[in-house]
């Protein structure tokens, strides 16, 4: 079995391996080769975190296993430490038995902002210029990063609950030569792409506050009782979702369809669009909504990536279990 512990990640993975692995395990969903394990996510009572399996088959892949780990809201505060822990357990397919250890925290990150810069260069519009964000934290400047990769970028707006954290974000911006602009809500009509990646449980991002034509994608809602946008904004979107199943219980949708507005068959997986049997975006007047929940199977798709480099470059650690 080979251990990839947190500290070499960072030099194994890139954001372009991160885009692929990402990109071909949503195709592999869709096309019903890769499915996802029953999510279980805990409020454990302990320090107010909420602790969790996200697992998944890619039979495409080879790839078995789970991600194990949470959100941990006062780590940065009391302790320094990143909010999210987690790490990746990879299993042998033929014999069941454990393969790989990888360190997950960085990992979480690249692949949550790889979904949505996955789901910009399939939905949003070609001639897309304005990033906005909604939320300042540590996901932020992953998303930010990854999303100017797939477009002509030109400006960065942002709003945050607590707008002390934005200047951060705009020192991201300024490091991708972008400027950057702190907006109320109701300047986030002049994004072609919004992403919202928030701990919020109540609705920030209103209907009013998109103009025709922007493409979302909803980053921060992976837990029942979240939400970041208005419920009927899905109802005057596109709705694309990592899937159905997750998109509806613990993503953004679940208050859509908990309200009546959309149903489940109003949902289509990103997969479906990059396989090429479902035409995608149709008008440049159409706003798209991606509702990125974090699949396990996006944690298995990069781990596996990072295994295989890390044994190449002799950083993986062997050990006999
Ligand atoms: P963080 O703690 O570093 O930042 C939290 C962000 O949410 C900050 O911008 C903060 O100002 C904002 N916020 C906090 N309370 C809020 C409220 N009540 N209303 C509106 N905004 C509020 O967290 P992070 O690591 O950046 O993660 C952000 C979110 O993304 C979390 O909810 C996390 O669970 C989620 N996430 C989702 C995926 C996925 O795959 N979909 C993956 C990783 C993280």
């Amino acid at each position: 079995m080979w251990i990839v512990p947190e500290a070499a990640i960072a030099d194994l993975v890139s954001r372009e391996a991160s885009f692929d692995a990402v990109e071909k395990v949503f195709a592999a969903m869709a096309a019903r080769d890769a499915y996802n394990f029953p999510v279980v996510r805990e409020a454990i009572g302990h320090e107010d975190a909420l602790y969790g399996f996200k697992g998944g088959f890619d039979r495409a892949g080879g790839t078995l296993g789970l991600k194990a780990g949470g959100y941990w809201p006062h780590n940065l505060e009391k302790r320094g430490l990143i909010n999210h822990q987690s790490t990746v357990f990879l299993f042998d397919p033929d014999t069941g038995k454990p393969a790989a250890m990888v360190g997950g925290n960085l990992l979480t990150a690249l692949r949550t902002a790889a979904a949505s810069a996955v789901s910009i260069r399939h939905l949003a519009r070609p001639d897309a210029k304005v990033i906005g964000m909604i939320g300042a934290g540590h996901q932020s400047h992953f998303q930010l990063r990854a999303a100017a990769e797939q477009m002509q970028a030109e400006k960065v707006i942002a709003w945050n609950m607590h707008p002390d954290m934005l200047p951060k974000l705009g020192e991201t911006a300024a490091e991708l030569g972008l400027p950057f602009e702190a907006v109320d809500l109701d300047g986030m009509t002049e994004a072609d792409v919004i992403i919202t990646i928030t701990s919020s449980f109540a609705p920030t991002l209103m209907a009013d506050h998109v103009a025709p034509g922007t493409h979302l994608a909803c980053m921060g809602t992976d837990t029942k009782g979240k939400q970041e946008v208005e419920a009927a904004l899905l109802a005057r979107a596109t709705v694309f979702c990592d899937e159905v199943a997750q998109s509806t219980s613990i993503g953004e949708a679940q208050h859509a369809i908990a309200e009546g507005l959309i149903s489940d068959s109003d949902i289509s997986e990103i997969g479906a669009v990059i396989n090429g049997t479902h035409p995608g975006r149709q008008s440049a007047d159409e706003i798209t909504l991606f509702d990125g929940t974090g699949v396990g199977l996006q944690d298995l798709a990069v781990a596996a990536a990072v295994v295989e480099t890390a044994i190449e470059k002799g950083v993986a650690i062997e050990v006999e279990m």
